[in-house]
């Protein structure tokens, strides 16, 4: 199974929001909670393996952990340079031309190993893909549901919102986006654009 797909067993906790030093928080707040740049998660249950696998569902602590540590979204191991971007050709080509830099995605790298069984395993590469090798992966936004506080109290939205937006300390974060730069198109619908090694 990939190591980005949510398990039935990993279900989202029920958790008690309060607002704490002009930002969203819990109640019963752990420094696991946030990431490195004090961002709060939503709490979901670590137990891949256990139940039945759900391949519609990415679970949002490997998501992100699989972006900032450059692990493969498959098979988990970290991808370093070697990092390859598999995306699906009609999601991302824009009207602008075709793969124009720089790209955002909330889909984590794959290691050069597993790009043909990530073809097989993902339904929405096959109708065409792009396999980008970047110089550069910057974090870029954020999705997961935004708590507007109103004098009423919090009204929640969900929403992406870019990474530096001060308004994230009212988010509770699901998935990381990253912006992939100054990239090699290594293969484009199948077929081998370049086979230059990573820097
Ligand atoms: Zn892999």
């Amino acid at each position: 199974m990939p190591y980005i797909t949510a398990w039935s067993s990993e279900t989202a906790s029920l958790v008690t929001l309060v607002v704490r030093d002009g930002r969203l928080g819990y109640a019963d707040e752990t420094a696991g909670d946030r990431d490195s740049a004090g961002v709060l998660w939503t709490r979901i249950a670590f137990s891949p393996g256990v139940g039945v696998p759900q391949f519609a569902n990415v679970h949002f602590l490997r998501q992100r952990r699989a972006m900032h540590g450059l692990l493969c979204q498959v098979c988990g191991t970290p991808c370093g340079k070697s990092a390859l971007w598999m995306l699906s050709q009609k999601e991302y080509e824009s009207a602008e031309g075709p793969w124009p830099a720089p790209v955002m995605t909330s889909h984590p790298p794959v290691c050069p190993g597993c790009v043909e069984r990530s073809t097989r395993l993902c339904p929405h590469l096959r109708d065409g893909h792009v396999v980008l090798r970047p110089r550069r992966v910057s974090p870029a936004a954020l999705s997961g549901m935004f708590y507007r506080p109103t004098p009423t109290g919090l009204v929640p939205k969900a929403t992406t919102l870019a990474h530096d937006d001060p308004r994230v300390r009212w988010l509770r974060a699901t998935q990381l986006h990253v912006l992939l730069e100054d990239y090699d198109l290594v293969r484009l619908g199948g077929m081998l654009v370049t086979t230059k090694p990573a820097a």
